[in-house]
């Protein structure tokens, strides 16, 4: 093979490995990973391990990602597997030179400086500095769950817990950000390399179970799981894990904000409401009262939205018509009501969001007794300020509800 120009080889951190460590490593003159892409106009050739031996000046070996060792592979492309590094002192711009059978070929080694990732964005209207320390729970990694974490992440939150005991099935993907390779996979571990492939440096823990408390270890299980949120997004779309969220959260008087989420029958619309405990505000269960406890009083907006999702047939359920690009619509406005809530007391230069209750349509819909609500381009169908219900447990003035035995069963 010839080369008619000096090479270039891009090298981007592998996900598997934090680059500051690696970075710590080219300077002790250590062993070095590095994964990146071998380029020139046509031809990518996937790069992910080098290995330098004693210091940067040393010979090096180049191996390919889907045969490591296979030293003939690296001969067919470089004719010779061994390289030779002629580094500057500047580790950002290491340079090493290849031994080819032509002559030698001068190779530059460019390593993709992370902090640039977010250089179009780094600007006062968004304080990544305070983005950056937060820690975001998302419930659920479905079409929704999924792309709302990927926006956090692409926004600067570098902190992340995905809970859901999902796999992903052939259905999802037309809607889910994770493709065909990702098949049958937790929906959580799938996104989380699908973000972390685009942004290394992010801290993404996952749990591969339910958000239910059915026992004392569930309960003690998530507690210590959520130490440190700044926020928790329920986006399941599941009345029960949303109850148990709700539960949990006041039980322990937890001063976490939360989002609640979810989409209409046929993403005709959606909904997104916050709580902030901090504020002593309304609850999930003020909103959607538990069948067993009842409420004499649901909300307007509530009781509208109630008759559209809930007045399905039992095919309409399960099939969950609806496009990506309406979820998509609904998530990104989530997304941003999100950072706006991480962001409480901060200045910043994105949407404020004045109410705590949204609600919005992706097309003309007709409610129950047949009027029709217009779609109007992407204009909010209502918007209020919900406050508690003086029915619900978690906020009766007149008694104090004995939490424990919803969550106290022994395992
Ligand atoms: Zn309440």
């Amino acid at each position: 093979m010839t080369f008619a120009k000096p090479l270039k080889i891009l090298v981007y951190p592998s996900f598997k490995h934090d680059y500051q460590v690696k970075r710590k490593q080219i300077a002790k003159s250590s062993t070095l990973w590095l994964s990146g892409r071998y380029f020139d106009d046509y031809t990518l050739y996937h790069v992910t391990g080098l290995t330098t031996v004693q210091s940067p000046q040393s010979i090096g070996v180049l191996t390919l990602e889907d045969s490591p060792l296979d030293v003939s592979k690296l001969q067919s492309i470089f004719n010779f597997p061994f390289l030779h590094a002629t580094s500057t002192k500047d580790f950002i711009n290491l340079k090493f030179r290849f031994y080819l059978s032509e002559g030698n070929t001068e190779v530059e080694f460019e390593f993709v400086n992370l902090d640039r990732l977010f250089v179009r964005i780094d600007q006062k209207e968004t304080p990544l500095g305070e983005l950056k320390k937060k820690k975001v729970a998302i419930i659920g990694m479905g079409s929704g769950g999924s792309l709302l974490a990927l926006y956090l992440a692409k926004s600067g939150v570098k902190n992340f817990i995905f809970i859901d005991d999902d796999l992903l099935e052939t259905h999802n993907i037309i809607r889910h950000i994770c493709d065909l390779s990702q098949l049958g996979r937790f929906k959580t571990r799938a996104v989380k390399d699908y973000i972390l492939a685009r942004i290394p440096d992010v801290q993404i823990e996952t749990i591969e179970q339910k958000f239910v408390l059915h026992t004392k270890k569930d309960f003690d299980f998530f507690l210590e799981s959520l130490q440190g949120i700044d926020l928790i997004a329920a986006v399941s779309g599941e009345h029960d894990v949303n109850y148990a969220i709700n539960d949990f959260v006041h039980t322990n008087q937890l001063a976490i904000p939360l989002v609640y989420a979810g989409t209409f029958a046929g993403v005709k619309g959606g909904l997104m409401f916050k709580v902030d405990p901090r504020k002593g505000d309304y609850c999930y269960h003020c909103v959607y009262a538990k069948p067993e406890t009842g409420s004499s009083s649901i909300p307007t907006t509530i009781e509208l939205e109630h008759k559209i999702t809930y007045d399905r047939t039992l095919q309409e359920q399960l099939a969950q018509p609806g496009l990506g690009l309406d979820v998509d619509n609904l998530t990104l406005l989530l997304a941003k009501f999100c950072l706006d809530l991480l962001l409480t007391g901060i200045p910043h230069g994105l949407y404020h969001f004045p109410y705590n209750f949204y609600m919005w349509y992706n097309r003309t819909i007709k409610t129950s007794d047949q009027t029709a609500i217009k779609y109007d381009g992407l204009e909010l169908y209502y918007y209020e300020d919900l406050t508690t219900d003086p029915t619900c447990p978690f906020h009766s003035t007149s008694s104090v509800p004995n939490f424990s035995s919803d969550i106290n069963n022994p395992d």
